[in-house]
């Protein structure tokens, strides 16, 4: 199906976070409720809490950011020593309390709730067969099968239930589960989307993001594992390996954009990853210039970056206003578009006259870009040469990240001078794949599939005809 944001598609690009206090008497809602405002970065359109107490589990969820969904009183009615929490993002279309997360399943023999981050390459065919089962679904998402999947299995106990779940299910997942007694996590064989087990005072956290675990107070204790269960309940943190040793592929995006630079993952520090691509980029594609600046947020260390390693000055040329959504997970071109105008101002004294380098993460449908070349030229910058610190993005992504058609990706069939044409620079410039590489350490193990159309995982062939990672 193509790319559309009126279609009712889950979309999905989440934050989940989990947490296990060893006290039964602590209530931890809070907790999840901190944890889930530094996590908002991913997931900006619903927000549910689910906390387990005497093996009931309560859940509250809605629409909106995580402040509009909750409030004081919400979190104090949900009691328990364990809880586990989810922001997510959809297209407009999507956008629907059925689809919001957690979910929990009530059934004979317990209650369990799912919070997923990522996108099940095989769920339609589990979903047919446990309908031909009986089960009934209520939504679209993935997590609904995993929770299902899970029900089926319960009566062979949480550990072998969870386990032929997980081998069971294929793609990228970043699992929180929450049943009467424990707190699971599961990253995928590839350790695609990632997840992190951190400690407090008092019990363990699992978060998409080790800003989350600061957040709250905690410290981070170790990334999961690609293909590693983790089970936490009163008898402590126990971990099992599901499945063979796979390549790692863990998402490059998450460093490049989507996460928050204060986060590590997998070892890499996402602002340190981001200043480094900025070096890179200097030495890979300088040009002569008076000033060189970032697009914020994700483009500000790349920027600092560029200027170090090509000499250049650095300076704060463009402002973001901070109370607009993301323009990348906007929801239709025309508000995109009045998004970009209303999110960034120019400040004219300090481009005026200059030869600047902008430098900007990603170029995905190239609207904001060219919007960026206009309003400096108009604030009158003398050159405008745009640097981008991922490849050209020409491919969708099927592993939990909302990326348009491909026909929409501005660099799918567009050489560079084309592009650069497009968007009125001077200039442009993209790091390369190796370059993107090198930031993140210098050795593989990461996925590059939309830039380079080469997935860690196969895609089932229907998803790659549709040309969009939108299932
Ligand atoms: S295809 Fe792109 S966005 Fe999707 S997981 Fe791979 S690198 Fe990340």
């Amino acid at each position: 199906m193509p790319w559309d944001a009126e279609e009712d598609k889950p979309r999905d690009a989440c934050g989940v976070f989990g947490v296990f206090c060893t006290d039964p008497e602590q209530d931890v809602a809070s907790l999840v409720y901190y944890g889930l405002f530094s996590l908002q970065h991913r997931g900006q359109e619903s927000a549910g809490i689910a906390a387990v107490k005497q093996e009931t589990i309560e859940c509250r969820k809605g629409m909106g950011l995580v402040g509009e969904v909750f409030h004081a009183g919400s979190i104090a009615q949900l009691k328990g020593s364990a809880a586990i929490g989810h922001v997510r993002y959809s297209t407009m279309g999507a956008s629907t309390l059925e689809n919001t997360q957690p979910f929990v399943s009530h059934f004979k023999l317990g209650s369990i709730a799912v919070g997923h981050n990522g996108t099940l390459t095989n769920a339609d065919v589990i979903r047919e067969l446990l309908e031909d089962a009986g089960a009934g679904f209520t939504s679209s998402s993935d997590s609904e099968v995993i929770i299902n999947l899970i029900a089926k299995n319960y009566k062979k106990g949480l550990e072998k239930a969870l386990t032929d779940t997980i081998k069971s299910i294929k793609g990228s997942y970043a699992l929180v589960v929450l049943t009467g007694d424990a707190l699971v996590g599961a990253r995928d064989p590839n350790g695609i989307r990632p997840l992190c087990l951190g400690q407090y005072e008092g019990g363990w956290i699992l978060a998409s993001e080790s800003c989350a675990v600061d957040a709250v107070g905690g410290s981070f204790v170790r990334d999961i594992e690609p293909g590693e269960l983790i089970i936490i309940n009163a008898g402590g943190v126990r971990s099992f390996p599901f499945s063979e040793k796979t390549p790692r592929a863990g998402c490059s995006f998450e460093y490049i954009y989507f996460a928050r630079p204060d986060s590590v993952i997998d070892g890499i520090d996402v602002y340190g990853s981001r200043v480094r691509a900025g070096e890179i980029l200097g030495r890979e594609a300088p040009a002569a210039a008076d000033l060189v600046i970032g697009v914020p947020d994700s483009g500000v260390p790349a920027a600092i970056g560029y200027g170090r390693a090509s000499g250049t000055p650095y300076g704060q040329g463009i402002v973001k206003s901070k109370y607009v959504g993301r323009t990348f997970i906007a929801p239709s071109q025309e508000l995109r578009e009045k998004a970009v105008s209303v999110k960034h101002n120019v400040i004219h004294q300090e481009v005026r006259d200059k030869r600047v380098v902008v430098i900007d993460d990603s170029i995905v449908r190239g609207t904001t870009s060219r919007r960026l070349v206009s309003i400096l030229r108009k604030a009158g910058a003398r050159e405008v040469h745009f640097r981008v610190c991922s490849p050209p993005v020409r491919c969708p992504c099927y592993f939990g990240i909302d990326t348009p058609h491909r026909r929409d990706l501005i660099s799918n069939g567009s050489s560079v001078e084309e592009l650069r044409a497009s968007l009125g620079a001077d200039s442009l410039a993209f790091i390369s794949a190796r370059g993107l590489l090198e930031s993140l350490g210098g050795g593989g193990g990461y996925c590059l599939g939309c830039f380079t159309g080469e997935y860690p995982i196969p895609v089932p062939g229907e998803y790659r005809e549709q040309g969009t990672g939108n299932q």
